[in-house]
């Protein structure tokens, strides 16, 4: 993993330096680092686990007919995906499905191995396709390239995503990226029916949330329509795509402490979106009021 990761940094540099002299020059380095760096898979509840990095979330759902992988995080940690599916008793071989939360370096950048090995088809949201196919997230300089993936299908919003038992739900929340997308699964724990969600990232992720960014000048009205939609889902458990963004180190603690239901928490969906609508509109205000200023 270490030499993968010491073959990647000078290349992620140089596409870094090659950007326009406008770029800014966001080092990712010490990111990548905790990105990147292995940690032990664990099943969360029911047939959902979790088998993606300290830094990146990526998560397995399993049935008996073939499994779910959701989110790809970067390349040099596909053979610790693939190992980490092995050591819970799978194999990346029977991965029939591919999802992505969004089209951004640090979660699509492992999605082509991954795709190669596993054979597995690449459903995506109309509105990041068109980045995952180029391997980089338009409009954006400050973030870096990646390995460009072939998207099979395209999914819309409410699209359920069926294998064997597994019945996931779409739902498109676009304002990190154009395409973000979340999903819903019913599971079961110990005979207890439970709602998971998966939710795309919430944050503004350095955008021009004041309609100044050609490329997507309504990301203020997609986060909008997106906390709403979120609001009316219901989630007993709540996942994202980084684990510091739901606690999962303290979670999966209580977890191994014996609490079977740690993840669950009827109320989390509510104050995360509540967090982040905050954050999102002192963003907004701030860029607004800057951009009056100049
Ligand atoms: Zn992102």
């Amino acid at each position: 993993m270490m030499r993968a990761l010491s073959l990647l940094l000078p290349l992620m540099m140089m596409m870094m330096t090659a950007a326009p002299a406008a770029a800014q020059t966001t080092d990712w380095t010490q990111a990548i680092v905790e990105w990147t760096r292995p940690t032990t898979p664990f099943r969360v509840v029911g047939n959902v686990y979790y088998v993606g990095t300290a830094g990146v979330s990526v998560y397995l759902i399993t049935s008996p007919q073939g499994h779910i992988l959701i989110d790809g995080a970067m390349d040099p940690s596909v053979d610790g995906i693939v190992a980490n599916i092995r050591a819970l008793g799978f194999r990346i071989e029977d991965v029939r499905y591919l999802l992505i939360n969004h089209a951004h370096f640090d979660h699509a950048g492992g999605l082509a191995r991954l795709k190669a090995l596993s054979g597995a088809q690449l459903l995506a949201s109309v509105g990041d396709a068109p980045d995952l196919e180029a391997g980089m997230t338009a409009g954006r300089t400050d973030l870096l390239h990646f390995a460009p993936v072939h998207v099979d299908r395209l999914i819309l919003n409410g699209m359920h995503v069926r294998w064997g038992a597994i019945d996931l739900v779409t739902h498109l929340t676009p304002g990190h990226t154009k395409g973000c997308t979340s999903w819903s699964l019913r599971t079961a724990e110990m005979g207890r029916p439970l709602d998971v969600l998966f939710a795309c990232s919430l944050t503004a992720a350095g955008q021009d949330l004041t309609g100044g960014n050609p490329v997507y000048p309504g990301v203020a009205d997609d986060f909008r329509r997106t906390f709403r939609l979120l609001r009316g889902l219901q989630a007993d458990v709540f996942l994202s795509f980084h684990p510091a963004v739901f606690d999962m180190e303290a979670k999966r603690k209580a977890l191994e402490a014996g609490d079977r239901f740690a993840f669950v928490d009827a109320h989390e969906l509510g104050r995360r979106v509540d967090a982040a609508e905050a954050a999102f509109e002192k963003e907004l205000e701030a860029q607004t009021a800057a951009k009056r200023g100049r």
